[in-house]
């Protein structure tokens, strides 16, 4: 580790003493001269003004070593991280900033390389081990990379799970093999009281050429990596690319559209009829759109995603709900569908949120089903179960949708609360491609019989789909076929005319 330059002992105060008392001596010396009578007398005070000099010239030494030393503790507090004894943020930062300008004259294939190391699902291994332990974990990162690293590294701690290194004059591929040797080292087992613990990292890295760049866009060009990286699931790292910053500039250009188009009210909802076997229309989907005047428009797909992670999730949601009860006044006879998002089931809202519409509206919950997908009971929670049984208890229905995409299983459609199976598009339009698909399809349907549920094939787009799908027991559909999602006004119409053609 650096050490901190000391400072020099700047005391003018001390000159300016010294100088006097110097001044004074000079005077009375003169004076002897001038009167040898006084010469003992004077001589008692000069000696005695060189003994006062020489203890203030001490006392204000040791003072002003004082003021350097808590000076020069004050900034290695304010530079460094108080747990692991690592330079902070701060110095990271000044650190690179020197670096860079050390570095301008080097070789162009020698750059300066800033990774972002960030320890993988932190949270929740701190809430497993408590803050000692947690503590304990940090200072054991900070050592192996220590140790990992060389002494002209800088390693820094950026944040609780967030770790810098600084390494100079290093060429492309290195950044790599450096890479995959700190995901390897950190990931090792940790001894914690409460037994051994895995923690893995991912790593974004930064290569700034010599002579270019800003120390501040660097680091931000490492965690941008970082995020890439975190996404590849733990344990990857990723080189920053141009495309990564673009990514995140136009994603936050949506970010601040949507929020707008929320506020003034510019979602709206459509509804895709859903068909028995017959061709009569038994319920709809209620599925968002959002159009942008003069623009291409957004998928849901694309901006309910985004929304999650820019705190419009319950606002979104609020709508869907709100608007499709609103419209679904209309069609007294057909089940409405309701997308609720994963996180809307977390969040712990959605709840207080169905029963002031109940109370709001008066409308029968038993015509609405709310839709989620398999990956709401993967995560096996009890709050989940819990409010699961909740909508339940307040009478809407729940569909698994996308089902056979995750990990589809038996036990937890017996353990949640499940009205209907929506078999996801892929299996239906692999249809008489792949001859796996109509097995599936059969084992889903079977499955969705045993446990006395409905079952509905999503996406069909042709009647030999739609044949087939009747030949393996499935007969609730939706899909291009029957009808591609259209505006509430024309529910009614497309009922009508069903019905006339199934009869
Ligand atoms: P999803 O819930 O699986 O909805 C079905 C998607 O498939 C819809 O896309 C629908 O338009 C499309 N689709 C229906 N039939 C066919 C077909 O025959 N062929 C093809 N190729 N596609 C078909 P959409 O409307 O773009 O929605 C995409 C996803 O966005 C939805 O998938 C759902 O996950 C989400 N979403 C839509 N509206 C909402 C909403 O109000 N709230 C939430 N949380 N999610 C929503
Ligand atoms: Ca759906
Ligand atoms: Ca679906």
């Amino acid at each position: 580790m650096m050490v901190e330059k000391s400072q020099p002992v700047p005391d003018l105060l001390a000159f300016v003493a010294i100088g006097s008392i110097a001044a004074l001596v000079t005077i009375l010396c003169t004076v002897a001269g001038n009167y040898p009578g006084a010469k003992p007398l004077l001589s008692a005070v000069i000696t005695g003004l060189g003994a006062g000099t020489l203890i203030l010239f001490r006392q204000l030494r040791k003072a002003a070593n004082s003021l350097t030393a808590s000076k020069s503790r004050a900034r290695y507090v304010a530079t460094h991280d108080t747990l692991t004894q690592l330079p902070n943020r701060t110095l990271f930062l000044e650190r690179l900033a020197d670096a860079q300008r050390t570095d301008a004259g080097a070789p162009s294939d020698a750059s300066l390389a800033i990774f972002c190391v960030g320890l993988d699902r932190f949270d929740e291994v701190s809430e497993v081990l408590g803050p000692d332990a947690t503590d304990n974990l940090a200072i054991e990162v900070a050592s192996r990379l220590r140790t990992a690293c060389d002494e002209h590294d800088t390693v820094a701690r950026l944040g609780d799970d967030l770790f810098g290194v600084l390494r100079s004059g290093q060429g492309t591929d290195f950044a790599g093999e450096f890479a995959a040797d700190l995901i390897k080292v950190l990931s090792e087992t940790y001894a914690a009281a409460a037994g051994q613990v895995v923690v893995t990292c991912s790593i974004g890295a930064s290569l700034v050429p010599p002579g270019l760049g800003k120390p501040a866009d660097a680091l931000r060009h490492a965690k941008l990596a970082l995020s890439s990286a975190r996404k590849l699931g733990g344990a990857h790292w990723r080189c920053f690319e141009p495309a990564m910053d673009l990514a995140l500039k136009s994603r936050n250009a949506l970010e601040v559209e949507l929020r707008r188009a929320v506020a003034k009210g510019e979602l709206t909802m459509v509804y895709q009829p859903q068909v028995n076997a017959k061709g009569a229309i038994v319920g709809v989907e209620a599925l968002m759109r959002w159009f942008r005047e003069g623009r291409a428009e957004v998928s849901p797909s694309q901006f309910i995603p985004l929304s999650e992670t820019c705190g419009l999730s319950d606002a979104i949601c609020q709508f869907a709900l709100r608007q499709a009860v609103l419209d679904a006044q209309k069609w007294p006879n057909l089940k409405v569908a309701i997308n609720v998002s994963a996180q809307q089931i977390r969040s712990g809202s959605l709840i207080a949120m169905l029963t002031e519409l109940l109370q709001e509206t008066g409308c029968n919950p038993r015509n609405f089903e709310l839709e989620i997908t398999e990956s709401v009971l993967l995560a096996d929670e009890s709050d989940i179960y819990q409010t699961l049984h909740a909508v339940r208890r307040l009478g809407f229905g729940i569909a698994l949708d996308d089902f056979g995409t995750g990990y589809s299983s038996l036990s937890y459609l017996r353990r949640f609360p499940v009205d209907k199976i929506k078999i996801d598009r892929s299996f239906v339009s692999h249809l008489g491609q792949q001859p796996e698909s109509s097995a599936i399809i059969k084992a889903i349907v079977d499955l969705a019989v045993a446990l006395e549920l409905k079952v509905l094939a999503e996406g069909v787009e042709t009647q030999a789909q739609a044949d087939t799908l009747e030949r393996l027991g499935c007969s609730l559909y939706q899909g291009y076929l029957f009808s591609k999602p259209v505006a509430a006004g024309e529910i009614d119409a497309m009922v009508a005319k069903r019905v006339k053609r199934a009869a």
